[in-house]
């Protein structure tokens, strides 16, 4: 089965598996989402430009700068305390299903399919 994770496995080895909103290790993969050190809207682009981020710190950055995200995110943690906000940043992104589930769902699909076909050759007639 092909990593789905792949680019972001590389990324997160220049980031020490760290978000660099919050600073917090990624406790799964489906939580990651590739965050844009300088904004599209403000030229940023190419790989270089891609690090690592919790989806939930993603959603809080929206146009802030980087240094405004991590501040407001500092905050957010010490009001939350470090279990809860750890519990919170790690929560995955909405729909991204776990790379289990797929392959579950695929086997479910092709044992399906093969239902299907097995109904749908004819039973010799009864003499
Ligand atoms: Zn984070």
């Amino acid at each position: 089965m092909k990593d789905p994770y792949e680019a972001y496995r590389n990324m997160l080895r220049n980031w020490d598996g760290r978000c660099i909103l919050c600073g917090e290790k990624f406790d799964n993969m489906e939580s990651i989402t590739r965050e844009h050190l300088i904004p599209k809207s403000k030229g940023g682009c190419g790989r270089d430009n891609y690090a690592p981020s919790h989806f939930n710190c993603n959603q809080l950055r929206g146009d802030l700068s980087l240094i405004e995200t991590i501040t407001l995110i500092n905050k957010r943690k010490d009001k939350m305390g470090l279990e809860t906000f750890r519990e919170w940043c790690n929560k995955p992104v909405p729909n991204r299903r776990s790379a289990q589930e797929k392959e579950n769902k695929r086997k479910a699909k092709r044992s399906a399919a093969k239902a299907t076909l097995a109904e749908s050759i004819p039973l010799p007639a009864e003499s």
